[in-house]
């Protein structure tokens, strides 16, 4: 990448970023799903080292606070994010046990061995499903767990339009039954799956957007990067609308099993 382009890129990334760090969460979710997937995992207690990847400003990640008492780390590659949630930690007085980091989920820095479980919400797709769940395997202890959230079908075929879509945006999507065999190929025992309720993308992810935009468009007016951005986020929303019975978020909970590493 050049210069030129390379400041371009890094333009368009504070923008976005700067446009989800107005909104609570940077992804559909709830803190009642949240607490939900974390109901299937058995081996937490106060000395469990946890870690959260992709965590954002840290939404989900104070919901899973708010019922487990072990040790958290919410890792995002956006320092702004991890500025936002380490004053969230703050606020819910949460310094002991919690803490932000800036990293990469593709240079993660835990021991092997070192977690007891590893979350993820709407955020493996930047690495991808099959290797981020490969290749976090190695940092859970035997008899860990996983939860990640992921985008899914939820049929076997779909009309061309999301099909289309979703194939060009994260080609990695795939139907429940398949990413259950990714996860089971990986060295997990498939805990639990479930689909996410429709209100974690309109109440909880594109409702809060519509005001988030007009103050984007209002600062940013005239500036053409802005105004793609948000077309494309008004465009991935009504998408939604359309086809939601096609697709939606799907949270997968494994356990990782003895003898296969
Ligand atoms: N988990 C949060 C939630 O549910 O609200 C955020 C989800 S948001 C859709 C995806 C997050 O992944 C963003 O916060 C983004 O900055 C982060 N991210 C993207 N690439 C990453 C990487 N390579 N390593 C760590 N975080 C990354």
């Amino acid at each position: 990448m050049n210069e030129e382009n390379k400041s371009i890129h890094d333009f368009d990334f504070k923008l976005i970023c700067e446009y989800f760090s107005s909104l609570e969460r940077q992804g559909p979710g709830s803190p009642e799903v949240t607490i939900k997937a974390l109901s299937f995992i058995d081996n937490l207690t106060n000395e469990s080292q946890i870690a959260d990847i992709g965590c954002g400003t840290g939404s989900q990640t104070m919901a899973m606070a708010s019922c487990t008492s072990g040790y958290i780390t919410g890792i995002d590659l956006f320092p702004g994010f991890i500025e936002l949630f380490n004053l969230n930690v703050h606020k819910l007085n949460l310094q002991d046990r919690v803490k932000g980091i800036v990293g990469s989920m593709e240079n993660l820095p835990f021991q092997n061995e070192e977690l007891d479980l590893i979350w993820s919400e709407g955020a493996i797709y930047n690495i991808g499903f099959e290797r981020g769940i490969n290749e976090w395997h190695k940092f859970l202890k035997t008899g860990g767990f996983i939860g990640v959230s992921e985008a899914s079908w939820f049929t076997e075929e779909r009309p061309d339009e999301i099909d289309a879509f979703w194939n060009d945006a994260y080609p990695e999507i795939d139907t429940i039954s398949n990413k259950v065999a990714q996860m089971q190929k990986a060295g997990y025992i498939p805990i639990a799956t479930f689909v996410l309720p429709e209100s974690c993308w309109t109440d909880n992810f594109y409702t809060p957007q519509v005001s988030a935009q007009k103050n984007f468009l209002k600062k940013y007016a005239g500036n053409k990067t802005a105004e793609e951005f948000i077309e494309n986020e008004i465009h991935e929303a009504e998408l939604y609308y359309k086809y939601k019975e096609f697709y939606g978020y799907v949270f997968y909970i494994g356990k990782k099993i003895k003898f296969n590493d």
